[in-house]
């Protein structure tokens, strides 16, 4: 394959320069994968006016291994997709986080901000997933469901990726664009053949879940349980119980990989021993079970970079975006599907070729500004809880002190105000602090 340098026309957005329709792309940007990162990305590329082609192997709704939480960050990038987050559209509402760990018990509500608002929702991916991509849709990016991408198109001489090869039930067939995005998850294939893997000095996690019907279904606090017992070893992780609202619970636990006891942990196991402890109106027995126990890996604190390579820009999973504080996954999926929307606007709007790379160059330092030295702290922190005998001082000691968790809610949630109070600008310096990873 050769690279063309056509007489330049405009985007489709009329900003700026694009091949002409006799050698035309088939969109100006392929974005790849439809979860919360594509979809977002999609939205707002479309909404600029951008030609879009959103790919997605599976076919919607389907299922995606989750707590299928959300705290206020993850209410705001929804709300700022235009979706109606209303309980009349089914939406479960929490007030905040229920901590139980070390013989206590403690009620955290969300923080009032004017940043964030003041509650959380909950909603199975089944409903959420395919909500985001007709949401995209709508705004006119073009969905095909069904298409799985199998590899890069790459320039010959340059190596910079053109387009996708992909299969469906019809074959295979390439699609072409001036952009590409990966927003595949966290194993993320098409990153893995443009030849950017995962980061083993980042932090990762696995987690597993399952449903359980549940008199505790409509619980109003997301709750987290900080006591996991391998023997008599303080794991670095957590276990939740989410009420969905509609008779089940989501039941699940997650583990760093800073512990010792990350690759040799039955996660199945730990979950059942977790459970067997809860007392048994709650309902969290084999016979109440409606789901199998399914697991997945939570890639944290930007654990594949760079997040633009040849053409190729990372959003959410793919590039490793989940908050190694809290293991939350979906808003910075979207803010990122968001950041990366803006940046790429911008740059297909550039007169010249060099400007449109120069702008699109600028998306990892826009990330790093976003979160780059909150996740370097996290990556402190992983790493200190990774000691047992550290988890266990930690939890004891912030257990007895109510407004020390109010404090840890702020921090682990990524929840302040720009200015803000004290504990913010305490928040806000740490971040500022802790030098962006590079
Ligand atoms: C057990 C568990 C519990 C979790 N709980 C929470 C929680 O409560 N709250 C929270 O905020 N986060 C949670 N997370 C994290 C969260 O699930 C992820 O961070 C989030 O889904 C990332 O979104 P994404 O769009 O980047 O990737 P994904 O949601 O993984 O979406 C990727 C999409 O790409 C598609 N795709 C993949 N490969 C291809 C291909 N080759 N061609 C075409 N399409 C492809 C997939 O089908 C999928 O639709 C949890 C994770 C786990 C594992």
């Amino acid at each position: 394959m050769t690279e063309h340098t056509p007489p330049v026309t405009q985007t489709s957005n009329g900003a700026g320069p694009r091949r002409p329709a006799a050698e035309a792309d088939d969109a100006d940007v392929i974005v790849v994968g439809a979860g919360p990162a594509g979809s977002t990305t999609a939205y707002y590329l479309a909404q600029a006016g951008l030609d879009v082609l959103l790919l997605e192997k599976t076919r919607f709704p389907r299922e995606k291994v989750c707590g299928d939480g959300l705290t206020p960050r993850g209410v705001k990038a929804l709300v700022a997709m235009g979706i109606s987050v209303s309980e009349q559209d089914g939406w479960v509402r929490n007030k905040g986080l229920r901590v139980i760990g070390a013989g206590k018990r403690l009620e955290l509500p969300w923080p009032e901000l004017s940043s964030y608002p003041g509650y959380g929702l909950v909603r199975p991916r089944t409903d959420l997933d395919q909500m985001l991509a007709r949401r995209a849709e709508q705004a006119g990016a073009r969905l095909l469901e069904g298409v799985t991408v199998t590899g890069p198109v790459r320039h010959e001489r340059s190596g910079r990726i053109a387009g996708v090869v992909a299969k469906d039930a019809n074959g295979e067939r390439s699609y072409r664009a001036r952009v590409i995005v990966a927003a595949d998850g966290n194993s993320s294939r098409l990153s893995v053949a443009m030849g950017l893997r995962k980061r083993d000095d980042r932090p990762l996690g696995v987690a597993v879940r399952t449903y359980y019907q549940s008199p505790r279904h409509d619980d109003d606090y997301l709750e987290s349980w900080l006591d996991l017992w391998d023997g008599d070893r303080l794991l670095p992780g957590y276990g939740w119980i989410f009420g969905m609202g509609d008779g089940t619970s989501n039941v699940g636990l997650g583990l760093l990989n800073t512990s010792a006891a990350f690759g040799n942990t039955d996660y199945h196991a730990l979950l059942r021993k977790w459970l067997a402890g809860m007392p048994a109106e709650w309902g969290f027995t084999e016979a109440n079970r409606t789901q199998p126990i399914r697991g997945a890996a939570l890639p944290m604190g930007f654990n594949r970079t760079p997040h633009y390579y040849q053409g190729l820009l990372l959003a959410g999973d793919a590039g490793g975006m989940v908050n190694p504080f809290n293991g939350e996954g979906i808003a910075y999926a979207m803010e990122s599907g968001e950041i990366l929307a803006r940046t790429i606007t911008q740059a297909l709007a550039r007169a010249r070729r060099s400007e449109t790379e120069r702008v699109l160059a600028g998306y990892p330092r826009a990330l790093s500004d976003a979160y780059g030295g909150y996740y370097s702290a996290g990556r402190v922190f992983v790493k200190a809880i990774g000691q047992p005998a550290l988890m266990r001082f930690a939890t004891q000691h912030a257990m007895s002190r109510p407004a020390l968790m109010r404090f840890a809610l702020k921090l682990l949630a990524n929840l302040t105000d720009p200015g803000g109070d004290m504990s913010d600008r305490l928040v806000n310096g740490l971040s500022k602090l802790a030098p962006n990873p590079k």
